[in-house]
């Protein structure tokens, strides 16, 4: 029986590929993968619903190591498709190869996405990811040169499709046909295609040469001020940044509120010195319901231990300024 193992995101195209490819009695494996910037929640649903076994892939360290540097450059944000593309394809040809799959097929639709999704951005996403000729791609194969298992009559060519562009109407008249309901929004869920995230994103490029996940996960949270290359604040917006930020609070990083008012937490990652404190409460107050022309408390914890401080509200002006 030919087997084959398929890129599945949760998104619409990757189901309607993986369906393409059952419809010919292909046995079906998905691959999908996690980064802080995109997870497989919308695969694991999709492989539960197509009843295919899922391979959840971590690539966190290689999709940093490419993130800094790729080699075909960003998207419109800080999105790296043709290099984050070829990673996927090369990880899961790899698992293609140790599973004794025929082929790899993903749910690209030629044309879709200008830059990432041309013919040229195709064909070398194929080469670098070193399995030229055994990538299918189901929804534009016929318009696409016949891959090899095309060649070896493992897949009957007559039955892939030949859609491209930007429109979505075939996929959402398929999505009709064979009643998907339930799929991601096209690039839905990746983070690098937000651009307040990717500002963030580039600031911690900018300031650090190094740094651990765990602030690429704090990017995630709340509003974000840099005082310094080595110091940022972050700012709870609501309740649920503010849980967040408590969860995430670490040994050495300092944590602020305002006493006595409503109002967010504030996070120092890895602390601050005094002027920072000062400065950081002072923002503190400003993102609070204390008065903003009077004198408050600011409690201010590290490790555990607490000091209070008094300051006054700071100038609307500052934190705007510090507004990464
Ligand atoms: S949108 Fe995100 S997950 Fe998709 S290819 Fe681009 S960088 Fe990778």
């Amino acid at each position: 029986m030919t087997k084959a193992t398929g890129l599945i995101s949760g998104g619409l195209d990757s189901i309607l590929a993986a369906k393409i490819i059952l419809e010919q009695g292909v046995e079906v494996m998905g691959i999908s993968f996690s980064t802080p910037f995109f997870g497989s929640q919308g695969a694991e649903r999709t492989a539960k619903a197509l009843g295919v076994p899922l391979r959840i892939l971590d690539i966190t360290e290689l999709h940093l190591g490419m993130l800094r540097q790729p080699k075909h450059g960003y998207g419109d944000n800080m999105n790296p498709c043709i290099d984050c593309h070829t990673l996927m394809l090369r990880e899961a040809g790899r698992v293609m190869e140790e599973v004794g799959a025929d082929f790899l097929f993903t749910g690209e639709v030629l044309g879709q996405r200008p830059m990432s999704q041309n013919k040229a951005a195709l064909k070398v996403v194929e080469r670098e990811s070193g399995y030229e000729g055994h990538i299918l791609r189901p929804l534009s194969a016929r318009l696409l040169p016949e891959t090899i298992p095309e060649k070896e009559g493992k897949i009957d060519r007559e039955k892939l499709l030949d859609i491209k562009g930007r429109s979505r109407k075939r996929q959402l008249e398929l999505a009709k046909i064979y009643h998907i309901r339930d799929y991601l929004s096209p690039a839905g869920g990746c983070l690098l295609t937000d651009p307040v995230f990717s500002r963030r994103l580039q600031d911690i490029f900018r300031q650090r040469g190094r740094f651990e996940v765990r602030e690429i996960e704090l990017l995630k949270v709340g509003r974000h001020l840099r005082f310094s290359p080595l110091v940022k604040v972050i700012v709870g917006r609501h309740a649920e940044d503010n849980e967040k930020i408590l969860r995430m609070a670490a040994k050495g990083d300092d944590i602020l509120k305002v006493e006595g008012y409503p109002g967010p937490f504030l996070l120092i990652p890895c602390g601050g010195d005094l002027e920072d404190i000062k400065k950081a409460a002072s923002i503190c107050v400003r993102y609070s319901d204390a008065p903003k022309d009077e004198v408050v408390t600011v409690i201010w914890s590290r490790n555990g231990k607490e000091k209070k401080i008094q300051v006054r509200s700071c100038h609307n002006s500052l934190s705007t300024e510090l507004m990464i």
